[in-house]
C-alpha cells in the first residue's frame, strides 16, 4: 500500500476508521441504468432515501386502508398529531425548544406566511435586505410581499452585492449595509448557507445588526439544516424556514419546516395567517368562530398535516438523532477539506473554489467556479456525468458538489476528483 497522501488506498483507510460509516448502508444509494452505482454528491439538491422511509410511508398507507378515517385518532401514530413527532429532532437540528419549530407546508409557502406574519411596513420603515443573486423563489416571495403591500420591489427590496472579487459576502460589510439602512428598514432575509456560493454566515451577528436598527432577522435554512449545526434561538432570529429534502433527506417536495422566535408566540397577539390547524388543540374540534392560536411555532399552521410526506421525514430524522448533528459536522469538516485539497491538487488551474476557505464559513459543499466559463463548465460536468457522477450545475459555471457525511466517504472524494481530473484533461 503506498502512503502518497490522497491516494485510494489511503481514502479507503479513513472510510474504514469512520466511526459513522454504518448509516452509508442506512440509505438507498442510486445506481445507474446500466446498475453501476453512481458516486453521489448532490446531496445539497435532493438527498438520499433512508431505507426505512418506505416502512415509513407504508405504514401510513396500511393505516388508512386498515382504518380509515379512524385513523386519525387510532393510526400507529395517529395523523392529528403527526407533525408533532417531528418536532424534537427538527429542533435539535435547528437549534430551538421543540415548541418553537413546526413541520408543515413547504419553503416558500412558509416564507410567505412569515412574511404576512412579520413584515409590517410602517412609516419609512418598509425595506427588505436579501443578498443579491438569492434563490429565485426567495426573490419571487419578497418582492410579490412588497407589491402585495403597494409597494415598488425597485423602491422597497435591497439586494446587497458579494465582494466583486470574492465572489462572497464580508460579513462586516452586510454589519455596515444594515447600519445604513437604519430605520427605513424593517427585515433582513438571510440564508444560512447561500445556496450557490456555499459561504455559511455568523447569523447570530446579523441579526444582532437587524435588531439594533430596529428591523426583524429570518433565516433561510435550506442549505443549512442537517447540514451544519444550528442555533436559531441563541442566534436571536425572529423566525427561519428551511425544506426538508436536501440535507434532511425527506424526499421531493417533502413538508418544509419553520421556527418563530418564542419572544412572537409567548407574546399576547401573537399575529399571522391563521387556520383550524394554528388554533389551540384542545378545542380546535368545537369549530368556533373565533380563532385562539396554539401556543408556539404550531400557531402558525394553517392545515392538518400532510402525513405521507412527513412519514420519510421521521425515517430521515431518526438517522440524525442516531448519529447526532455534531459528529456529522466533525465528519463533514474533514470531508470537504479532502475535497478542497484534491480539487487545489487536480484542479487548481482550471477551476477556483467560491466557497470560502475554512470551516467556518461554510457547510458540506464546494462550489467550483469554471476559469473557462460556461462552455467548459458544461463540457466537463458532461463527461462527468457520463462517469457516474451526480453533482450540479447553477448556470453559467458554477459545479457544486456536496459530500453529505451521512452517506458519502472519502472514497467518494477521491472518486470524483480523479474523474475530475480526467474530464479536465479530456476537456483541455
Ligand atoms: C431549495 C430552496 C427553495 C425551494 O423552495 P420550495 O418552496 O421548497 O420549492 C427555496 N429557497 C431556497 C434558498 C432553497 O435553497
Amino acid at each position: 500500500m503506498s502512503t502518497v497522501p490522497g491516494d485510494l488506498a489511503l481514502a479507503r483507510a479513513r472510510d474504514a476508521a469512520d466511526p459513522l460509516r454504518p448509516f452509508r448502508e442506512r440509505f438507498c444509494l442510486p445506481v445507474a441504468a446500466d446498475g453501476r452505482p453512481l458516486t453521489y454528491l448532490c446531496g445539497h439538491s435532493l438527498g438520499l432515501a433512508p431505507r426505512t422511509a418506505r416502512d415509513y410511508v407504508d405504514r401510513e398507507l396500511d393505516d388508512w386502508a386498515r382504518l380509515g378515517v379512524v385513523g386519525h385518532h387510532a393510526a400507529t401514530r395517529p395523523w392529528m398529531t403527526y407533525a408533532d413527532h417531528a418536532q424534537a429532532g427538527l429542533a435539535q437540528l435547528a437549534g430551538a425548544a421543540p415548541a418553537d419549530v413546526v413541520a408543515m407546508n413547504s419553503l416558500t409557502t412558509n416564507l410567505h406566511l412569515m412574511l404576512a406574519a412579520f413584515y409590517r411596513p410602517r412609516g419609512v420603515r418598509t425595506r427588505i435586505l436579501l443578498e443579491a443573486g438569492a434563490f429565485s423563489s426567495d426573490r419571487h416571495a419578497v418582492a410579490s410581499q412588497l407589491a402585495w403591500h403597494g409597494l415598488d420591489p425597485a423602491a422597497h427590496l435591497v439586494e446587497l452585492e458579494p465582494d466583486p472579487r470574492s465572489g462572497v459576502f464580508d460579513e462586516a460589510e452586510v454589519e455596515a449595509a444594515i447600519g445604513r439602512e437604519g430605520d427605513r428598514l424593517a427585515l433582513v432575509l438571510w440564508p444560512g448557507v447561500q445556496y450557490r456560493s456555499g459561504q455559511a454566515f455568523d447569523l447570530g451577528r446579523l441579526a444582532r445588526a437587524a435588531h439594533a436598527v430596529g428591523a426583524l432577522a429570518g433565516f433561510d435554512h435550506a442549505h443549512a439544516i442537517g447540514n451544519l449545526p444550528l442555533s436559531v434561538t441563541a442566534d436571536e432570529a425572529d423566525f427561519a424556514i428551511w425544506c426538508s429534502y436536501k440535507y434532511l433527506n425527506a424526499g421531493p417536495g417533502a413538508v418544509g419546516g419553520c421556527f418563530v422566535h418564542p419572544r412572537h408566540t409567548r407574546a399576547e397577539g401573537a399575529r399571522g395567517l391563521e387556520g383550524w390547524w394554528g388554533h389551540e388543540a384542545a378545542t380546535r374540534f368545537r369549530m368556533e368562530p373565533r380563532f385562539v392560536r396554539e401556543p408556539g411555532a404550531a400557531g402558525f399552521a394553517l392545515s392538518n398535516p400532510p402525513v405521507l410526506s412527513t412519514a420519510p421525514l421521521l425515517a430521515s430524522l431518526e438517522l440524525f438523532a442516531a448519529a447526532g448533528i455534531g459528529a456529522l459536522r466533525r465528519k463533514s469538516v474533514e470531508l470537504t477539506a479532502f475535497l478542497e485539497a484534491r480539487v487545489e491538487q487536480f484542479a487548481g488551474r482550471a477551476v477556483r473554489v467560491l466557497t470560502p476557505p475554512g470551516p467556518a464559513q461554510r457547510g458540506a459543499q464546494l462550489s467550483l467556479q469554471f476559469a473557462g466559463g460556461g462552455e467548459h463548465a458544461r463540457a466537463v460536468f458532461g463527461r462527468l456525468a457520463g462517469d457516474g457522477i451526480v453533482c450540479d450545475l447553477r448556470e453559467p459555471d458554477v459545479m457544486r458538489i456536496a459530500p453529505v457525511p451521512l452517506y458519502n466517504g472519502f472514497e467518494d472524494v477521491w472518486h470524483f476528483t480523479s474523474r475530475l481530473d480526467a474530464a479536465l484533461r479530456a476537456e483541455g
